[in-house]
């Protein structure tokens, strides 16, 4: 019973470095968050020892009279926070949660349209060594060259053209909101299902904040450790008519035993999501955000070749555009790290530089919103990223105006 740092003081140290990483430098990678400590406790408990292959109720093992009802409130929870039908809280990770409900709803070399991995698709939306890619016949749409929006037309005349058996709405590097009532309409037109990943940007649909897919698609899956802020983990919403096929399609299909673990982490944040503050919160994001793209509009910033991808932003994340800078992706987000602030390189819609390299960075105002940035905080950082992509900067300068705001918003203190 000895503590992680007498038993192990290797990974203790690791752990403690990254602590003091997260602490003292502004995270900004769009798909990041920073968990409650209540979330990590719950975690971090003996649930972690359980195994319950089965669903509350109906489990293969004895012993889950505990793990049931921890089960049933994340269940409960997350299917009133997003007014749906049936919840699936088992899949380990938003992959698991996407290969589960197509494992559910199509068979291999079934066709599914997805946006392209290029133009800010996920992995599992059909790319070529996914499984996606591997098991379906994919058919990917794409932003139009000019407004690097989704080109609604070009996805109804691929439905039609292809006859798909799944559409896939959604994205891991979007500025902007879709058309999910649209999206339905092309479906139904051809009938195929619609499955909307809304990993991204759960947080502002729970909070009212972002049209909610759940009216619309078949099948809405979603991670639960970006803007909605829990434990790493996958969740799948449905209607009431598929639930069962979901879930047989994460268990026995797709996993073994549940992290029950990180369902009460799960069920916890999903709490927390309810409350008036995170609803504050993700106010605070979209507008820091927004004030990021502003920022990144003005003359100074474009005069040397930086500007934003279609113009500005909806949603809790900016596409920087370097394509005209003398920076690439991965310069310009080495000189952010430089300087404090973690962000990642990210591919733009016909990026002429390669995929390690790229031409763009994905900035995400959700941490720090969580961390408790105001909208000056953000204007601070906004003007820090404009100042640090300019060709002659000071590092120093910039990296104190860094520490300022990371000490003015203590991160975990009570660890
Ligand atoms: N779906 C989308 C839209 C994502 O952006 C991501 C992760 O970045 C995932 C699914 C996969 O989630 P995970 O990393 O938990 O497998």
């Amino acid at each position: 019973n000895s503590s992680l740092h007498e038993l192990d003081p290797d990974v203790a140290a690791a752990v403690d470095a990254e602590l003091h990483r997260q602490q003292s430098t502004l995270e900004m990678i769009a798909s990041e968050n920073f968990a409650p400590v209540a979330v990590m406790e719950a975690q971090g408990s003996v649930l972690t020892n359980k195994y319950a292959e089965g669903y509350p109720g109906r489990r293969y093992y004895g012993g889950c009279e505990h793990v049931d009802v921890v089960e049933q409130i994340a269940i409960d929870r997350i299917k009133a926070l997003f007014g749906a039908e049936a919840a699936n809280v088992q899949p380990h990770s938003g992959a698991q949660a996407n290969a589960a409900a197509m494992f559910a709803l199509i068979k291999p070399g079934d066709t599914i349209l997805g946006l392209n991995l290029a133009h800010g698709g996920h992995l599992t939306h059909g790319m070529k060594i996914n499984f996606s890619g591997k098991l379906y016949n994919v058919v990917p749409y794409h932003v139009d060259e000019k407004t690097n929006l989704v080109d609604m037309d070009e996805v109804e005349r691929l439905a039609k053209e292809h006859r798909p058996k799944l559409i896939v709405a959604g994205w891991s590097a979007y500025p902007r909101q879709l058309d999910f009532a649209a999206f339905r309409r092309i479906a139904d037109e051809v009938g195929a299902y619609l499955m909307v990943d809304m990993a991204h940007f759960a947080g502002l649909v729970a909070a009212g904040l972002h049209p909610s897919p759940v009216p619309h698609a078949h099948v809405v899956t979603t991670t639960t450790h970006k803007t909605l802020g829990g434990p790493r983990g996958g969740v799948i919403l449905s209607t009431q008519e598929l639930a069962k096929k979901i879930n047989s399609a994460v268990f026995p299909g797709q996993q073994g035993g549940p992290l029950e673990h990180v369902i009460a982490a799960k069920a916890v944040s999903f709490k927390v999501a309810a409350s008036e503050e995170f609803k504050e919160r993700q106010q605070r994001t979209l507008d820091g955000a927004r004030i990021l793209a502003e920022r990144l509009v003005q003359p100074d910033v474009t005069e040397v070749g930086v500007s934003v991808l279609s113009g500005g932003t909806d949603v809790h994340l900016v596409l920087v555009d370097l394509r005209n800078s003398e920076l690439d992706g991965q310069q310009a987000e080495d000189r952010l790290h430089e300087v404090g602030i973690t962000v990642n390189r990210n591919a733009i819609p016909n990026d002429p530089r390669p995929p390690m390299v790229t031409s763009g960075l994905r900035i995400g105002t959700p941490a720090l919103a969580t961390r408790g940035f105001t909208a000056e905080d953000f204007r601070e950082v906004a003007d820090i990223i404009a100042e640090a992509l300019k060709p002659s900067y000071d590092t120093d300068a910039l990296k104190a105006r860094v520490t300022a705001l990371a000490e003015k918003h203590p991160l975990y203190p009570s660890l």
